[in-house]
């Protein structure tokens, strides 16, 4: 590319068009002005709730990682924070952020929520997300490798360095924890010990503690859908990671391109296991969210929704459409309609699940 040179980066489609002619130009200039159309009238629904007709609400929580993304929270109208991806901040640095650092990022961010809850997800890091600070092996399959909880409860210092930071930025405040790619229930209680041992810790040298310790699981691999039984009485919360958990269940890497949209989340299969661990959830009395880029589809926000999900957590940009079909959507009567077809399924059930949303007058604004 020479100097000068114009480009369009489409970061939803995450393409790069070089040197653009008129008619390409032109259409993006189109989607650029309906999308600020569409915005303005997001806008206007900021302070109304994401209710259905029928009157279920559905909490939308935002996807964060900086304190910078706190400012969308207010603008985008969210309920709170639903996963702040905490290894932005060792990302980011040269070096492993210090105790100190790590406590004014999360004070920061729980200052800034302002009351709002704020669900902070402990390190996820290894696979793709490497630290040139820990001089880790390269590994054949990184994201089924030495990465998040496997890596944080292996690196007990740093996981209890970053736990401590939680606790002591909570300070009275209520705290909500949760910890990436549990596998087995064991991962899970051994995570959660620790952040109750800091929490004691924490008392007895500050004598402040959180009013409320809140401690939940991502559901991110398939063998914990089979292992809620035991988290009951737990974990009082689980949320569904859909990007890790849609590679793992199609064997489909997120990271590559040929394969990665290949699998649809609106299909039979990836919709009937989500409705097993829903329904164990309820069992179980697990409450259940879901986070992942999936979550900011509308047409797969329904299928969540339709499923049982009251709480959805997605990027700042998301929110407005999600919400705007939440409030066209009247539940009881999409749900039976939703559940028969997922129980007999036509050969294109995305175009199915199309269709009866448009029978139901539901509006969807994908694409
Ligand atoms: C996920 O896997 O769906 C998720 C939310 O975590 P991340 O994208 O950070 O792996
Ligand atoms: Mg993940």
């Amino acid at each position: 590319i020479d100097q000068g040179d114009w480009v369009i980066v489409d970061a939803e489609e995450g393409t790069l068009h070089i040197r653009p002619d008129d008619t390409l130009y032109d259409a993006y200039k189109g989607r650029v002005s309906l999308r600020s159309e569409r915005q303005a009238a997001y806008e206007a629904l900021k302070d109304l709730p994401a209710r259905t007709t029928d009157g279920t609400d559905v909490s939308l929580m935002l996807n964060a990682g900086l304190d910078l993304d706190m400012e969308m929270m207010k603008q985008a109208g969210a309920d709170g924070v639903g996963l702040f991806r905490t290894e932005f901040q060792f990302l980011v640095s040269e070096s492993l952020p210090k105790l100190n650092d790590q406590i004014d990022l999360y004070k920061r961010v729980l200052d800034k929520a302002d009351g709002k809850p704020v669900v902070f997800r402990t390190v996820d890091l290894g696979g793709d997300k490497v630290l040139p600070a820990l001089n880790l092996q390269r590994e054949e399959n990184p994201a089924l490798g030495w990465r998040s909880i496997r890596f944080a409860l292996d690196h007990k210092g740093l996981f209890r360095r970053q736990l401590r930071a939680l606790v002591r930025a909570a300070g009275d405040r209520p705290l909500t924890i949760m910890f990436p790619m549990v596998t087995v229930v064991s991962e899970f209680e051994e995570a959660r010990d620790l952040l109750l041992a800091e929490v004691e810790w924490s008392a007895q040298r500050t004598g402040r503690r959180p009013s409320r310790v809140e401690v939940g699981v991502m559901l991110e691999t398939p063998a914990l859908a089979y292992g809620l039984p035991e988290l009951a009485g737990k974990a009082e919360f689980l949320s569904v990671g859909t990007n890790d958990l849609m590679q793992f269940f199609f064997a489909a890497d997120r990271m590559t391109p040929h394969v990665s949209d290949r699998y649809d989340l609106v299909s039979p299969s990836a919709l009937r296991f989500l409705k097993e661990v829903s329904d164990s959830c309820k069992t179980y009395g697990i409450r259940m969210s879901a986070c992942g880029e999936a979550t900011g589809s509308t047409l797969s926000a329904l299928c969540f929704v339709a499923l049982g999900f009251t709480a959805l957590s997605m990027s700042a940009g998301s929110i407005g459409p999600v919400k705007q079909m939440i409030r066209s959507l009247n539940l009881q009567a999409f749900r039976p309609d939703f559940l028969a077809a997922l129980n007999a399924p036509q050969q294109d059930f995305r175009n199915q699940v199309l269709a009866l949303a448009a029978d139901h007058g539901i509006e969807l604004f994908d694409g």
